[in-house]
């Protein structure tokens, strides 16, 4: 397990971190502190999720938001079939 300074958890690349980034909005939904953008990380080299990203404009994208949306319709099914 890759460890950073910052105490996040560490994505291999950018792909990665999307996907990530998708299953986190999906799943919680977009508030005050979640997360909105990933970075580079200067410490580890690997991708972390922030919540305090100033590139934000991709994830209105309606691509962006097509992957959100589905991703939120498999977090209901996974929870049917608990
Ligand atoms: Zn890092």
């Amino acid at each position: 397990m890759r460890n950073c300074s910052s105490g996040k958890v560490c994505h291999d690349n950018r792909t990665i971190a999307e996907e990530e980034l998708v299953r986190v909005l999906a799943k919680y939904g977009e508030r005050a502190g979640s997360p909105n953008g990933i970075y580079l990380c200067e410490i580890c080299g690997f991708y972390h999720l922030t919540s305090s990203s100033r590139e934000t404009g991709y994830i209105h994208t309606p691509e962006f938001r097509e992957r959100i949306r589905r991703a939120a319709l498999e977090n209901d099914w996974d929870d049917r079939w608990k």
